[in-house]
């Protein structure tokens, strides 16, 4: 049975009791509309924990588009169900109120990792993902956290703040899980329409040319500018950032001497969708 909890008190009695009795916690932080890749993390959670806590907050202060936070998909019930089939012990939901009370005045905020491509599109976002998952460290008293490598940029920022702030809680990232096709799950995929649905894994195939271009001596800047015109070849609409990164400082990087990251940001349609490989 997996309980849910809404109150960050009685969660914090719940997790007191699994730790008087030696167990160690692991959480799994989303905003729910849950997908396989969420589940993933949920599996990986399970192996390396006595006990799983799930949260699902969609987090208000990280949409820096209104429209996208009304548009999000939420089916709570549904959600339930998954985590269930998937042996989860406690579902954390709490309300905004409960997440941000009255009065509630502190951000987080950090710099440097947080201000490139996703930090520069969406201006404000990491300020809100930093501030709702530190609360969710200290709300959860989790040993363990289990974060997606869909989105690298936010695991490099979360375990930069970790580190920063002297949080107790080790950060693991779980490997992208993709469609068939080769798109990479999201809770956003849902509102892609048939016709976006079928050109979305022109980005993925874009990303893997080039990546294998680059391994093979093409220069970067040629191999990236042959996967943008595969791109809008292929349909979609403004490409945000396509860029290759130094893994883990997501600084620019200008050749393969150490470990890289491509990453993307892309329109299709009303639909912005993120991806990011290993070259
Ligand atoms: P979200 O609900 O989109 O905030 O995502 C919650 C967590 O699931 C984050 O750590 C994401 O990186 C992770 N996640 C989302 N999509 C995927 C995916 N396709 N594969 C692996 N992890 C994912």
């Amino acid at each position: 049975m997996t309980q849910v909890i809404r109150s960050s008190a009685e969660l914090r009695e719940r997790v007191a009791a699994w730790k008087r009795s030696g167990m160690l916690v692991g959480v799994v932080p989303t905003m729910g509309a849950l997908h396989d890749g969420h589940l993933s993390l949920v599996r990986a959670a399970r192996a390396q924990s006595d006990r799983v806590i799930v949260t699902i907050f969609v987090n208000p202060m990280q949409f820096n588009n209104a429209s996208d936070l009304e548009k999000y998909p939420r089916d709570e019930g549904h959600d339930l169900s998954l985590l269930e089939a998937a042996g989860v012990d406690v579902l954390f939901a709490p309300g905004v109120d409960e997440v941000y009370p009255q009065g509630f005045a502190t951000k987080v905020s950090v710099a440097g990792i947080s201000e490139p491509l996703e930090g520069a599109f969406r201006p404000g976002h990491f300020d809100g993902v930093a501030t709702v998952v530190s609360k969710l460290f200290g709300m959860t008293q989790a040993g363990r956290a289990f974060f997606g490598e869909k989105d690298w940029q936010q695991l490099q920022v979360v375990r930069r703040l970790t580190t920063d702030l002297n949080i107790p809680v080790r950060v693991i990232g779980c490997p992208t899980i993709r469609e068939e096709d080769g798109l990479a799950m999201s809770s956003r995929n849902v509102r892609l329409s048939a016709a976006e649905r079928e050109t979305a894994p022109a980005l993925h195939a874009a990303m893997q040319a080039a990546a294998a271009a680059m391994r093979e001596g093409t220069p970067v800047a040629e191999a990236l500018d042959t996967a943008r015109a595969a791109i809008a070849a292929a349909g979609f609409g403004t490409v945000e950032y396509l860029d290759l990164r130094r893994a883990e400082s997501l600084a620019p990087a200008e050749d393969l001497s150490e470990p890289v990251r491509m990453l993307a940001a892309i329109w299709l349609g009303d639909v912005r969708l993120i991806d990011n490989i290993a070259v």
